[in-house]
């Protein structure tokens, strides 16, 4: 829940929460804090270790979730065994 909290003290200021590809990088947007309490709601129904691989909180304070981006996931969909292979790799 540290991550929850924290965001939620930050509410007010102008805070967003951004989105990157877990797998290439990419990044695929960021939202005002204001217009993610759905989001938040979201992120709440994960458990510690969920939470522990897909949010982290930047240097600036913001929240920034890891998903997947629209190109990955077509990938993923086409080649699901290149991304276990490259997942073993690391
Ligand atoms: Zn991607």
């Amino acid at each position: 829940m540290r991550f929850f909290a924290y965001t939620l003290k930050k509410e007010g200021e102008e805070c967003v929460i951004r989105y990157s590809c877990n797998h290439c990088n990419t990044e695929i947007g960021s939202i005002p804090f204001e217009a993610a309490k759905e989001t938040l709601s979201q992120i709440e129904t994960l458990d510690e270790g969920e939470k522990k691989s897909f949010l982290s909180v930047d240097h600036d304070g913001g929240l920034h979730v890891r998903c997947i981006c629209e190109h990955c996931e077509q990938s993923l969909k086409t080649f699901p065994d290149y991304y276990t292979f490259k997942k073993w790799l690391q």
